[in-house]
């Protein structure tokens, strides 16, 4: 397993590092189980259904519900009963939001001076931001060089500091964990960080408070934290089935899963920046693991004629990684005929260069 973690590894382009008493242990890393960074603060066992409860009074004053919405094209399709849950129409266009509301609620003392960091190739980043901004904490988000410029523009209007690191998302998060060790900022962890996950799971509880006859849901991973949701809501409340999709270019939490390892991958290519990550994370994959039912792997194709399938059948535009449920709904066919199936729209934010080649 390559352990590419880069402890305390300054740049020469980096900010000069805030002097933090050593003796706080708070800024530390402790042992991970995985091939990122994790600190004492990090609570790798997931969160209860209490505890997400809890959560979903804290979204009732910070976020509109997000609809459950009959797809008649899809259901006659699938010959199924088949909803949309639309995470797309959240604020910032995806339910990471939630996660950043969880995280900005609960921030610990220690760190408001600092506030949080985040890697991000664009919608976490753009969901802490706005966490952040609601409870006035400060925020800063390393994104890969190249990233997303409409998700760039959109996390600095929300007030975060944005920093170009690295030339995909994993580098950009050990630019971000080095940040965190040296400077002590808060560091949001994409699949390691419960209060993240209790948040995000919130969208589980409005699916079951909507339909509690839900018979399979079929959701996108990429790091694990939104289908990690599901699973500990719907999975359990309505005994439902959980069903991952990733890219068949992107395909590390599938070999993980599998496999039952947390292995990294060198690189993952896929168009759908929301399922593009290399790096398993230990909480959300023992979740999964015992839960998830499967995962199957759309191809970058199947993604693009999906975008294509919403804008002209339902009229919902929706990014690679927002479709990637009704991909993987539709590939899996006769398995969903007659059942009660969820599929999330997990977020909107296409720019307009990807979605002109899309419909070309
Ligand atoms: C982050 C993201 C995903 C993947 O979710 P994870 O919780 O990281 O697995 C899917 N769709 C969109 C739009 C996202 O932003």
């Amino acid at each position: 397993m390559d352990r590419v973690t880069t402890f305390g590894g300054h740049r020469t382009d980096a900010p000069p590092a805030r002097v933090v008493p050593m003796s706080d242990r708070t800024f530390k890393p402790i042992e991970s189980p995985d091939s990122t960074t994790v600190f004492p603060y990090h609570d790798l066992t997931p969160p209860t259904l209490s505890q997400i409860y809890r959560m979903r009074a804290l979204m009732q004053s910070h976020l509109p519900r997000s609809p459950l919405v009959r797809s008649d094209i899809l259901s006659e399709r699938l010959d199924a009963d088949v909803y949309l849950k639309r995470e797309d129409t959240l604020p910032t266009g995806t339910f990471k939001v939630r996660g950043g509301i969880a995280l900005g609620h609960d921030l610990d003392e220690r760190f408001r001076e600092q506030g949080l960091i985040v890697a991000s190739t664009g919608n976490l980043g753009q969901g802490v931001a706005y966490g952040g901004r609601e409870f006035d904490v400060p925020v800063v988000i390393g994104v890969p060089e190249g990233a997303n410029p409409s998700k760039v523009a959109a996390m600095e209007r929300l007030g975060a500091r944005v920093e170009q690191r690295g030339t995909d998302f994993d580098e950009a998060r050990e630019w971000v964990e080095s940040r965190a060790v040296d400077e002590g900022y808060r560091l949001v962890s994409p699949g390691n960080d419960r209060n993240l996950l209790a948040g995000i799971a919130t969208a589980g509880l409005e699916v079951v408070e909507d339909r509690s006859d839900v018979d399979v849901l079929v959701n996108p991973i990429g790091s694990g934290s939104s289908a990690t949701g599901y699973c500990l809501t719907v999975g359990k409340l309505c005994d439902a089935d959980v069903i991952g999709v990733q890219s068949e270019d992107a395909s590390a939490v599938y070999e993980a899963w599998k496999g039952g390892h947390l292995k990294s991958k060198e690189s993952v290519s896929t168009f759908a920046e929301g399922l593009a990550t290399r790096v398993p994370f230990a909480l959300t994959m023992q979740v999964l693991r015992e839960d998830l039912t499967d995962i199957v792997l759309v191809s970058d194709e199947a993604l693009r004629q999906t975008i294509r399938l919403l804008l002209e059948e339902e009229h919902i535009l929706a990014e690679g990684a927002g479709v990637a449920s009704v991909a993987g709904a539709l590939q899996l066919g006769d398995e969903l005929r007659g059942k009660t199936v969820v599929l999330p729209i997990s977020g909107r934010n296409i720019d307009a260069e990807t979605l002109a080649a899309v419909l070309e």
